[in-house]
């Protein structure tokens, strides 16, 4: 897997799955490709159909494998899982501890979106 983008010269592509259970109600959105701080706007859309589709939902989003993860964003996507301007919702994300090899690239590679 490839972990991090040269993201100056790479457009960064959000690939999204949304997987729905009835019962019990339960909304699981993959995330895939490059999560960056417009691609969690681009989210948050979904998010809020997902909640409206079903009553009640469990929604998740899961973002453990994506390629390629700013650390902004996800800050700003676990600031929105609270339930601001949404569902509240879970975040499944890689841990980016520093202890993660790639955590100082993705760092320093920031959103060039
Ligand atoms: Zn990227």
């Amino acid at each position: 897997m490839k972990l991090f983008c040269l993201g100056v010269f790479v457009d960064h592509k959000l690939g999204v799955t949304v997987r729905m259970t009835i019962a019990p109600p339960a909304v699981t959105i993959d995330v895939r490709g490059c999560l960056t701080l417009s691609g969690v706007n681009a989210l948050l859309p979904i998010v809020r159909r997902a909640g409206r589709i079903i009553d009640g939902p469990e929604i998740t989003v899961d973002i453990s494998a994506a390629q390629h993860i700013d650390t902004p964003a996800l800050k700003y996507l676990t600031f929105l899982a609270t339930g601001l301007g949404s569902e509240p919702f879970t975040v499944l994300a890689p841990d980016l501890a520093p202890t993660w090899p790639y955590a100082a690239q993705l760092l320093s590679y920031g959103s060039a979106a």
